[in-house]
């Protein structure tokens, strides 16, 4: 299956946490937390519409700077989600700055702050100087924070001393191209079939015209060569307590998902250590993944003290993810 979320770590283990997730039909991206940006290219930090923020510790947050600086001439909104204080994180990184020049920018900030049922929503435009306007809470229905014309993300509280959200990006269907159909009707692969894609999520009319090389076609006799299935699920579980709680909740978020990220800053040794800090265990995350029956899983995030050491957090964590006992 061709999937639709492109997504990969930015950054090494030891380094900042940081997902980047290229929409593969649009021209957009969107991140989960926004460690050190600096191995992104400038093309990739424009293409960013929405960012996640799991929690304001600088490790997953000192990244907003550069991105904010790379979309000021950017037409497109760009919408920061994150813990219940994300507006008055941002407000304090905004005041940090002279903005007395940008008037003719056109960036457009939205930032919501979500709590255990509502989210908060505050604006910032380059255009006032990026005073703050406050724009009043709803209610949260089942944790979904945004509603996308292609997608969910839903968010979950959890705790890391502070509030820390787990995150689910989930693609409402999948569309594949029946290859063999393809073939069997002397139709070339490319760029055309994008546009179906597009087409039919769009719910464009069967009438619609799609030029393939240098004949065209109308929507309906092209509809046959595109199959439903179910959408991705992704996950991203950063800084979280290795409480009884933080588990059940991370499990029922994560229920299912092609790929889950997920810390695993200690290992299980150092679990005292763990509880101290307020981290997941390597193994706490393999039992995670196993026990919410994801496909693939991801580890990242790991303390310093185990560069170069024999075991690995990762090792540990897949172990308990396929052996689990
Ligand atoms: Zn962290
Ligand atoms: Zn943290």
């Amino acid at each position: 299956m061709k999937p639709s979320f492109h997504h990969n770590l930015v950054n090494g283990p030891f380094e900042d946490p940081l997902l980047y997730v290229r929409l593969f039909w649009q021209r957009r991206a969107i991140l989960f937390d926004i460690g050190d940006i600096s191995a992104l290219e400038h093309r990739s930090i424009l293409k960013v519409s929405d960012v996640f923020v799991t929690h304001a510790h600088i490790d997953h947050f000192i990244g907003f700077d550069a991105l904010l600086r790379a979309h000021l001439g950017n037409e497109r909104p760009l919408r920061v989600f994150g813990p219940s204080n994300m507006t008055d994180c941002i407000e304090g990184k905004l005041k940090g700055y002279a903005w007395n020049v940008i008037e003719q920018y056109p960036l457009k900030l939205e930032v919501f702050g979500i709590g255990e049922d509502t989210m908060s929503h505050a604006s910032f435009y380059a255009s006032e100087a990026f005073k703050r306007i406050d724009r009043g809470e709803k209610p949260l229905s089942d944790g979904v924070i945004l509603e996308d014309e292609f997608f969910k993300v839903r968010a979950v509280s959890l705790r890391h001393d502070i509030q820390c959200l787990g995150y689910t990006l989930e693609e409402d269907y999948h569309i594949n191209i029946d290859k063999a159909a393809l073939t069997e009707r002397g139709l070339p692969v490319g760029r055309w079939l994008a546009e179906l894609k597009g087409l039919i999520r769009e719910g464009a009319p069967d009438d619609t015209e799609l030029a393939v090389l240098d004949k065209t076609f109308p929507l309906r006799d092209l509809k046959g060569l595109a199959m439903i299935t179910e959408g991705q699920k992704i996950s991203y579980i950063m800084d979280a307590e290795p409480n009884d709680e933080n588990t059940e909740k991370i499990v029922n978020l994560v229920k299912g998902s092609n790929t889950l990220y997920c810390e695993a800053y200690f290992m299980e040794a150092d679990r005292d250590r763990a509880r101290e800090r307020h981290h997941l265990t390597a193994r706490l995350a393999g039992r995670i993944a196993r026990e919410g029956g994801v496909d693939n899983l991801v580890v990242t995030h790991f303390s310093p003290k185990y560069k170069g050491s024999e075991s690995s957090p990762e090792q540990e964590a897949m172990e308990e993810f396929k052996g689990g006992q």
